[in-house]
């Protein structure tokens, strides 16, 4: 008890499928707070029955977060205790949350963040992925320009690449990452906390192959793999054709190896720099 100081800003996270997970302190804070700034009040209403909570709740989301960052910072300055809180997971991820963290900032109030539950990291350390060093895209810009854009400065990242994504549009963004990124490996963490919780670890290609035949279903988290070592910028790359690329480095190692390693750089199918090289050589 007594979890919460007046005039703080407090960012709750909330359960991505279980509530199990909700934890003391979060259920501690919400109860203790003077106002609950929701991203959807009725969603957040059963959470806070199911724990027994009745206070006042606010909506603040991304088409109210102009008008409501000033009015929620104004009551904080004034003395209340805010918790903000998204429908689920931490506020702030891909989520609303941002501005209001600024505002506040701005204004020299103290900003406590409660540790809890998270699509992205749950995701990750079940992945297998590299977890030492990672990039969290979320969603990708909807705007094919932006789109591309972003994809050609992560195209060249080491460390694992963390997406999120609504189900139907989980094929054509497993596609555009194929084509973009080549046959890396990928990981589709579905469900995660809930009963049908599922791990796919396969290529993108096999990912999209699978999909042909399975509709996807329920929440995603699409981890893919980092850039490899040898990584060149498309600028360096295009002085040499791939294919001359692919028979020099066949002379020092299995041409398995070359496609493995050439697919991640040039955004090739794996598939076709095998059968290149085995006709070549
Ligand atoms: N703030 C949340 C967090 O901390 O993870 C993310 C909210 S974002 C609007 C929703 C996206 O997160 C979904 O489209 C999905 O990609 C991912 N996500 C949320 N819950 C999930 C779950 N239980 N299993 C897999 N992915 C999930």
């Amino acid at each position: 008890m007594n979890e919460v100081k007046s005039g703080t800003l407090y960012l709750v996270p909330t359960p991505i499928g279980n509530l199990s997970d909700m934890t003391a302190r979060a259920i501690s804070v919400l109860q203790e707070v003077d106002i609950i700034a929701a991203e959807d009040t009725r969603h957040t209403s059963i959470l806070l029955r199911h724990f027994d909570i009745h206070k006042e709740l606010i909506s603040y989301h991304e088409h109210n977060k102009k008008d409501m960052a000033p009015k929620i910072v104004a009551a904080i300055l004034s003395g209340k205790s805010v918790a903000q809180c998204s429908d689920a997971g931490m506020p702030v991820i891909s989520d609303p949350g941002a501005d209001l963290v600024k505002l506040a900032i701005e204004n020299d109030i103290p900003i406590v963040p409660l540790p809890g539950p998270n699509a992205a990291l749950t995701a990750l350390v079940a992945s297998g992925l590299d977890a030492r060093l990672f990039t969290f895209i979320g969603f990708l810009p909807k705007i094919t320009g932006k789109k591309k854009k972003l994809i050609e400065t992560i195209s060249i990242m080491p460390g694992t690449l963390i997406f999120y994504e609504a189900p139907h549009r989980l094929k054509e963004t497993l596609s555009f990452l194929f084509q973009s990124l080549g046959d890396r490996q990928v990981v589709l963490a579905r469900e995660l906390t809930k009963k049908f919780e599922t791990f796919r670890r396969c290529l993108l290609s096999e990912a999209l192959s699978h999909l042909e035949v399975e509709t996807p279903r329920g929440e995603y988290v699409i981890l893919v793999e980092g850039a490899g070592e040898n990584v060149k910028p498309m600028a360096e790359r295009d002085t040499i054709s791939w294919q001359e690329d692919a028979l020099r480095r066949a002379k020092e190692m299995p041409i398995k190896d070359v496609a493995r390693q050439m697919a991640v750089e040039y955004h090739l199918p794996r598939r076709e720099i095998y059968q290149f090289l085995l006709k070549e050589k």
